[in-house]
């Protein structure tokens, strides 16, 4: 089990890092996430041991302080794998297993079981400089996996691949995962990403964590506004719990979660769908995306103190700006906000 407990790293007097805490439990999957600039490579360096820090950094309760980075047992993976451009993928795979001493044989045995993993099988010759940007990067996965390492850093892995690759990449990588019972941490500014890939999250945002907790339940209570506008959500409004039931001016949903009270509702555009019914609005704007399409009600006139709000159509709608629309709740789209 890792342990980050009460982590500072300051770079000229300014902390990029501030009091970060944080554990991971064996086999799980933990997604550090937060815009750009926020300290999560910053964490992640000094977890490593490439970034000197305050507080602890522990391993099964045992102070890794005085380790260096390649005695921590740690296998790091950044967003531009960094392969070694003049060896083969073998030779790549077969680093770190060869720097622990494993005879050839067996080095070759788990070069060829990794590949297997990865889904590169019979890879082990291909010059590295020959690889596409999805093939290197699980490259470098399989290389940081071979020498067995009891914790994996993984640096937005998948961020300097193309969109549809990042999404396919990204549901291998779950399987990778799991296959490997690879306690790991993600480092990434992509809450879809981490949703895929993650068991647990970890919010930060200015060097602080603000929030950790279950995927799920990070995602349908974030702690305030500001987290919750960086979960996807687009507008808040009042809300009544009662009877594990919320109810607010674009209808009800059960809650069995929430506590009872008045409380803030955040919507995220996908928990408004155009439909038969619900509230009326009129389109102000739309976008396609690849599957929905995206529109931006001005809802002034049903609901007060509200301008406009952010929802989802289908293609087949084929709603245009001036169209008057309804608007129903779905209810996998909204969060209960603090
Ligand atoms: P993220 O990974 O969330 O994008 P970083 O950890 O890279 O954020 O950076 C956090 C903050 O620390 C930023 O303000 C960045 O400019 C600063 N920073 C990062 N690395 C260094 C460095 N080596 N020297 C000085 N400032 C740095």
């Amino acid at each position: 089990m890792l342990t980050v407990d009460r982590v500072t790293v300051t770079y000229d007097r300014t902390p990029a890092v501030r009091d970060a805490s944080l554990e991971i439990a064996d086999g799980e999957v933990l997604a550090l996430l937060g815009p750009s600039g926020s300290g999560k490579s910053t964490l992640l360096r000094a977890i490593a041991g490439l970034e000197s820090a305050t507080g602890a950094v522990r391993w099964d309760g045992d102070d890794l302080a005085g380790v260096p980075v390649h005695r921590r047992g740690f296998g790091l993976v950044f967003q531009d794998g960094q392969l070694f451009p003049h060896r083969d993928v073998a030779g790549n795979i077969a680093f770190g297993p060869r720097m622990q001493g494993m005879p050839a044989g067996d080095r070759d045995r788990r070069v060829a079981e990794l590949l297997e993993l990865v889904g590169l099988a019979g890879y082990e010759r291909r010059p590295v400089t020959e690889l596409s940007g999805g093939e290197a990067q699980r490259v470098a996965l399989a290389r940081a996996l071979a020498p067995r390492p009891r914790l994996l850093l993984l640096d937005e892995p998948l961020s300097g691949l193309d969109a549809e690759l990042r999404e396919s990449l990204a549901l291998d990588l779950v399987g990778v995962l799991r296959r490997a019972k690879a306690t790991t941490l993600l480092v990434t500014h992509d809450q879809e990403e981490a949703f895929t890939l993650a068991d647990r999250l970890a919010v930060l945002d200015d060097g602080r964590i603000r929030q950790s907790g279950d995927v799920i339940d990070v995602w349908r209570a974030p702690v305030d506004e500001r987290v919750a506008r960086f979960l996807g959500v687009t507008a808040v409004l009042p809300g009544e719990v009662t009877d594990g039931r919320v109810s607010c001016a674009f209808g009800s949903a059960e809650v069995p979660w929430a506590r009872v009270g008045t409380v803030t509702v955040g919507l995220r555009p996908h928990a408004l769908r155009v439909a038969s019914t619900g509230v009326p609005g009129e389109v102000v704007a739309r976008a396609r995306r690849r599957d929905h399409t995206r529109v931006t009600v001005d809802v002034s006139e049903s609901v007060p103190g509200m301008s406009t709000v952010d929802a989802v159509a289908t293609m087949a709608d084929a709603v245009q700006p001036g169209d008057e629309v309804r608007l129903a709740l779905d209810p996998g789209g909204m969060a209960i906000v603090g």
